[in-house]
């Protein structure tokens, strides 16, 4: 019995460590048969990354119970860092038949904003608010790039500034794909600053004979924000004394804008002067029994001819006429003398620029009753008579306007204003310091008995030599029995014909 027990407890003693050696032998088998490599991916397992910035895959490492399997690592996967997108990168590692894989997520975003820019001033100012048209902006992305259609701009209600000035703000903004925004702003001062615009109804110039009735048919006002507006009237017409009136409309908008208009009436006696006309047909005058010279100058007042011109007149006791442009304050002295020295002043026009004054009929009356009014304004004399630039004949101004002449001349004769061409041209035209030789044998060769000669010249800064001429043909003139008048609005219209 005792050796059973001992045996058995023997036993049970080899079983009880044979059982436990077994048990660490299977659990390293397990252990072995269970477990994978491992792998490290080097920076994390996700990423982010800005679009456009490159992508450097920084790898992984394996092992497998402190066994390097660095060099048994395999790659599977690509990213596009110039899209937008999630993107996975995989890495795989065998040993023996057991295969591990890891992953790595790479997220390439887009988080830089739109570039808005507005084109012209950020702050502006307009008439009318319904009127405002957009200076303009680009909307430029990064990612998307163009993306100038998808801005919107809002306009805010008019509000009112420190200075009392009222104010609209106009947003712009602006999101790419991603949902990145820009905005902007622009300050918009809403400002009437246009005077009521004043038609005057009939006719601006008005000749009426003395002792006729003066009607006043009065002015209508429109501006531009504020619609129709009152006018008031100032001046009065004694039709029983020959002279100019001037009729003065006067209309203020609600901001105080103030626009004027004025009208002419000129009472003159029952008869007109005696003087000659020429016919309407290329200057061609049947005799009248009297040779006329008028001289006649464009382009003027400079400070450098016109002077000179105005001595040699002087000197001969001969009158002239003078065709003008616009002119400065400075040269309002020059006008004076023309008139206290017996000449016509004339209207060349406020401009001589063919593609503003022929665009209209419209734009070419108001480039002659501007000139009109400011010379009225500067000397209180009245002129009626004017030059066209290019002469009545002129087709330059068919480029702008086809027709225009014919209206414009009917226009004028409505409204009694006289235009003159000329029947002899001097030539000075043709370029500056031209030889006066040359010059006084165009005029006096162009010259007829027994007609009105109307003689083109100009009295521009450029023509130096126009003078020396003019005193020859003034000597000329009288040794052959001209005689020299400035025109006047009853006589000597030569008229070359409309063509446009
Ligand atoms: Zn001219």
């Amino acid at each position: 019995m005792t050796k059973n027990n001992t045996s058995k407890f023997a036993f049970n003693k080899k079983t009880a460590a044979v059982l436990s050696v077994s048990a660490v032998i299977i659990t390293l088998v397990l252990l072995f048969v269970l477990s994978k490599p491992g792998i490290v991916v080097n920076g994390g397992e996700s990423v982010t990354l800005e679009v456009f910035e490159p992508y450097t895959d920084e790898g992984a490492r394996a092992s497998y119970f402190g066994i390097n399997l660095n060099d048994r690592l395999t790659r599977d996967g690509h990213v596009d860092s110039e899209k937008t997108g999630t993107y996975t990168e995989k890495y795989y590692v065998r040993f023996l038949w057991k295969k591990t894989e890891a992953t790595k997520t790479i997220k390439v975003v887009d988080t830089v904003s739109p570039v808005l820019t507005l084109k012209g001033d950020p702050e502006i100012e307009v008439e009318d608010i319904n009127n405002f048209k957009d200076p303009g902006y680009t909307a430029k992305d990064n990612y998307d790039g163009d993306i100038t259609d998808k801005v919107k701009v809002t306009l805010s209600e008019i509000m009112v500034g420190e200075d009392g000035e009222n104010i609209v703000t106009a947003t712009y903004t602006v999101s790419d794909s991603a949902g990145n925004s820009a905005r902007q702003h622009r300050f918009i001062r809403v400002a009437d600053r246009t005077p009521p615009e004043i038609k005057i109804l009939g006719s601006a110039h008005i000749t009426i004979k003395k002792g006729d009735k003066y009607e006043e048919k009065g002015a209508e006002a429109t501006d531009n924000i504020d619609g129709r507006v009152d006018v008031s009237i100032e001046g009065t017409v004694d039709t029983l004394t020959e002279g100019t009136y001037k009729i003065t409309y006067t209309a203020e908008d609600k901001t105080g804008n103030k626009g004027k208009a004025v009208r002419f009436v000129r009472v003159r006696g029952a008869t007109a002067g005696g003087i000659p006309a020429t016919s309407d047909t290329e200057g061609e005058a049947p005799a009248q029994g009297g040779s006329y010279i008028y001289l006649t100058f464009d382009d003027g007042p400079s400070n450098n001819v016109t002077p000179r011109l105005l001595d040699i007149l002087k000197e001969n006791d001969v009158k002239a006429t003078f065709f003008i442009l616009n002119y400065s304050q400075e040269k309002v002295p020059l006008l004076k003398r023309m008139i206290n020295e017996g000449h016509t002043i004339a209207v060349h026009g406020y401009s001589h620029k063919y593609s503003e004054i022929y665009k209209s009929e419209g734009a070419f009356m108001n480039n002659v009753y501007k000139l009109q009014e400011k010379i009225y304004d500067d000397t209180g004399y009245v002129t009626n008579i004017i030059r066209f630039p290019g002469g009545s004949s002129n087709t330059i101004s068919k480029t702008y306007c086809p027709g225009v002449m014919t209206k414009i001349v009917k226009r004028l004769d409505d409204e009694g204003i006289v235009y003159v061409d000329w029947n002899v041209d001097s030539g000075d035209a043709n370029g500056s310091g031209i030889n006066a030789d040359k010059l006084y044998n165009n005029s006096v060769n162009g010259l007829k008995k027994g007609r009105s000669n109307i003689i083109l010249m100009h009295d521009s800064d450029a023509k130096t030599t126009t003078p020396d001429a003019v005193k020859r043909v003034i000597e000329y003139g009288k040794k052959n029995g001209y005689t020299f008048l400035p025109l006047n609005e009853s006589c000597a219209t030569a008229h070359h014909g409309i063509n446009n």
